[in-house]
């Protein structure tokens, strides 16, 4: 095998494991297994106000009755606010990278006399020549100072392993984007970028949810000097109400006593076979690592 392969998984401790988020977690385990590579795990606790005390704990401990063991230390993104500033500060000092002063309302009120009628959420690029004597509250990427400087297209293509080939105009679709929030907290796009190049992330396999993000974190990825991962984002599980799983929507957390019965739901999530019904936990996986390499044998 040529290339290492790094994996990863990410979860929020804003909840326990769900449905929905082990088949995120199994998927990135066997893909990591199936390229004889390593699976880490980084605990995304950017978001402090958000995380629930105590859970990150029992995600370690659903991860592994449900056998998926990181290899080495896990990374936690709440000590990470050096290397964060770190990489703001560089972007700052290529100009690409700027305060903004606007508050939600200003954002919503420039929107709705500017093209962006249909771009609901896209920021209207009010700060990038200045803030006009109003107090710095985020910080955000300049796309286009990125894109020009380094002769990058306006439309970001990659390619998705299970979805195909994608395309979006950052600058147009999202706009300039937030790196650091207005509450001093660090977005989750220049976490999960500065970590995925830290840990020398190769694969990044996680919940389709996620999709729309990768451009972003390409173009961020671009502006940091740092290399694009191979992608691909897994099925979501589907409530009985036919919305996607979440913890918004109060999924159940996964039930440490059936975990066989958590993993094979999830293997059907990813087309894979359910475990043999006397199985074991490792067996099942051993299983799935063979099954996983005929279906998803990709870069
Ligand atoms: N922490 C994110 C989540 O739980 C996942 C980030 C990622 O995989 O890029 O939704």
């Amino acid at each position: 095998m040529g290339l290492r392969y790094v994996g990863r998984f990410a979860p929020s401790p804003t909840g326990l494991l769900h449905a929905g988020s082990l088949v995120a977690a199994l998927a990135s385990w066997l893909d990591a297994r199936a390229h004889g590579g390593s699976w880490r795990v980084r605990m995304e606790d950017v978001d402090t106000p958000r995380c629930i005390p105590g859970a990150a704990q029992t995600i370690f401990e659903q991860l592994a009755t449900c056998g998926l063991v990181p290899y080495g230390a896990v990374l936690w993104q709440s000590q990470r606010e050096a290397t964060y500033q770190a990489a703001l500060d560089q972007l700052i000092a290529k100009g690409w990278a700027y305060p903004c002063g606007c508050s939600r309302k200003d954002i919503e009120a420039a929107q709705t006399q500017a093209v962006a009628r249909h771009h609901a959420a896209v920021y209207p690029g009010t700060c990038r020549p200045g803030l006009n004597g109003k107090p710095a509250r985020a910080w955000r990427l300049n796309v286009q100072a990125v894109q020009q400087a380094l002769g990058l297209p306006a439309i970001t293509e990659w390619t998705d392993r299970r979805l195909g080939s994608q395309q979006q105009n950052v600058n147009e679709e999202v706009g300039d984007f937030v790196l650091r929030r207005a509450d001093g907290l660090w977005a989750y796009q220049l976490a999960v970028v500065v970590d995925d190049g830290a840990q020398g992330i190769t694969h990044v396999v996680r919940g389709e949810d996620l999709t729309d993000n990768t451009a972003r974190q390409i173009v961020l990825q671009q502006a940091l000097g740092l290399p694009t991962p191979s992608y691909l984002h897994t099925p979501l599980v589907l409530g009985t109400n036919g919305e996607k799983l979440s913890k918004q929507n109060g999924a159940q957390a996964l039930d440490l006593h059936q975990p066989l019965a958590a993993l094979n739901a999830a293997a059907q999530a990813l087309r894979l076979p359910a475990a043999a019904p006397d199985a074991t936990v490792p067996q099942a996986l051993a299983q799935w690592v063979q099954d996983w390499a005929a279906l998803w044998q990709q870069p």
